[in-house]
């Protein structure tokens, strides 16, 4: 048996409510499709941008949320958590990340991304534009959360540069920067 077909994230499940937690956090399990379907969804009833701008505000709270409160577990800290983070989502089935750069003393970093969810269900190539931005607020997020406990009050912004779904690319690049406004 392969241990890497088997779940590399710890599952808790509550034998009473049947509630699963992983690192303390309730999670939900559920159909990529559904997840997709329902993105599309959204995507069209409120326009690109705006929806964008309401995953970028969602996710960079989400995971500031989830790195607050692995690190109040008391085993991570500081850029630990981030690391941590990143190794979770990937664990969770939304592609495979990896960080190409990471500048500990402004928070600039580099994400490469393989495998994202919505490259494999569209397809690769597939796409005139960028597919993956559900996840540009999740690096800012947990990114500036190590930055506030280690008194560095980065404020960063992220775009996906280079996306699989897009002819031409082997992965998805996203790049986090201080904001200049
Ligand atoms: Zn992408």
């Amino acid at each position: 048996m392969n241990d890497q077909r088997n779940p590399q994230v710890p599952i808790d499940v509550d034998p009473d409510s049947g509630v699963w937690r992983s690192d303390g956090l309730p999670m939900v399990y559920l159909p990529r499709h559904f997840f997709i379907d329902n993105h599309r969804l959204v995507r069209a009833a409120m326009g690109r941008a705006a929806h964008a701008r309401l995953l970028y505000e969602s996710g960079y709270e989400s995971a500031w949320t989830w790195s607050s409160r692995v690190a109040a577990q008391g085993e991570l800290d500081g850029i630990a958590v981030f690391r941590h983070y990143l190794a979770r989502i990937s664990q969770r089935g939304w592609g495979r990340f990896h960080i190409e750069s990471l500048d500990e003393a402004t928070g600039a970093a580099r994400i490469r991304l393989a495998h994202s969810i919505f490259v494999e269900q569209a397809g690769r190539g597939s796409s005139e534009s960028t597919l993956c931005d559900l996840f540009e607020g999740w690096f800012p997020g947990s990114l500036e959360w190590v930055g506030r406990g280690e008194r560095r009050p980065w404020r960063l912004r992220c775009r996906e540069i280079a996306c699989a779904g897009q002819p031409g690319h082997a992965h998805c690049v996203f790049e986090v920067r201080p904001r200049t406004e």
